[in-house]
């Protein structure tokens, strides 16, 4: 293991920390301002500060100025790191604070090399409407939501699947009109083990610029392309129990607005529109008792839905 001792470029070595545990991601600013993404942070910090931002941690003591230092513990049986250790030293009483964060990629060495980087508009704020559904492993909710956005907002749907079933499976990605992709969906017993990604954009555009790589069992598509292209993105979650009820955990994404260098870029008024029909569609149909960004299926025990979805047996 190696541990670095951290100081910006301009030698600062005291910190207030804003740093949230449970997603490992967080920001340190030193005395003259300057605030730095603490290893991979920037990729999930301003996710995650659209819904809550994190306090600056203070010391029992009550100072809340900390040295760090990060501490890399390789894998066994290669170079990269599998986690990394943030010791943070309060500058008053030298009483420790640790944190590990996991890795779960490869390559890792820019981790080392670069603990830190600059973040010069830590607190933007971005439109982004991101929605947990807990829905039917019956596929009934699902297909009300791809007719839908096909029939009622017009809109083209880019559909990557497969079977996670069967090993080697082949990785595709294609457009799918309403009937082919209602289709796929109403085959039960695919729908139960598919991996499934659903894009819906009103321009057809073409998949080729969203494709990551090919190999030989198929095709990756680009991480989170949805941000920067007009696109409301479903994904088919895990099984979930919610009321007594085996249900999917989904999510619905899209912004409205995204980050790039530092700036806020709008999308057109058309894509706002439809992103709040969406919504209103989603309040109406489903039920948003758990937050206003969940739109569950409604489960209502004296309804003969309620014991025909729960005697749907987890696959
Ligand atoms: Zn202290």
């Amino acid at each position: 293991m190696s541990f670095l001792s951290i100081k910006t470029p301009d030698n600062s070595s005291n910190f207030q920390v804003r740093y949230n545990k449970a997603e490992s991601v967080g920001i340190l600013t030193t005395p003259n301002g300057d605030t730095y993404f603490i290893l991979d942070s920037g990729d999930y910090w301003y996710d995650m500060i659209q819904t809550s931002t994190p306090k600056i941690m203070k010391c029992s003591c009550k100072n809340d100025l900390f040295s760090a230092q990060f501490e890399y513990i390789k894998r066994t049986d290669h170079d990269d790191f599998k986690s990394v250790k943030l010791h943070f030293y309060c500058t008053k009483c030298s009483k420790e604070k640790t944190f590990k964060v996991d890795i779960k990629y490869s390559p890792t060495i820019q981790l080392f090399n670069e603990p830190l980087k600059l973040c010069m508009k830590p607190f933007l704020k971005y439109k982004l409407n991101h929605y947990n559904c807990f829905w039917d492993i019956g596929n009934e909710a699902v297909i009300k939501y791809v007719d839908y956005m096909c029939n009622t907002l017009k809109l083209y749907a880019i559909c990557w699947f497969w079977d996670s079933n069967e090993k080697e499976s082949i990785r595709k990605v294609d457009y799918f009109d309403c009937n082919k992709l209602t289709d796929l969906l109403s085959d039960a017993t695919f729908y139960k083990s598919v991996f499934l990604e659903i894009h819906f954009t009103a321009e057809k555009l073409p998949i080729n610029d969203f494709i990551e790589t090919h190999d030989n069992i198929g095709v990756y598509l680009k991480h989170d392309f949805w941000r920067y292209q007009e696109i409301i993105t479903l994904r088919k979650g895990a099984y979930m129990l919610y009321k007594g009820v085996w249900c999917e955990a989904n999510t619905i994404k899209s912004c409205n607005e995204y980050i790039l260098n530092d700036d806020i870029v709008q999308k057109s008024q058309k894509f706002n529109e439809l992103t709040l029909s969406l919504k209103k569609w989603l309040t109406e149909n489903f039920d948003t008792t758990r937050s206003e960004n969940c739109f569950d299926i409604k489960l209502d025990p004296t309804d003969p839905t309620y014991t025909k979805l729960g005697s749907l047996k987890l696959p």
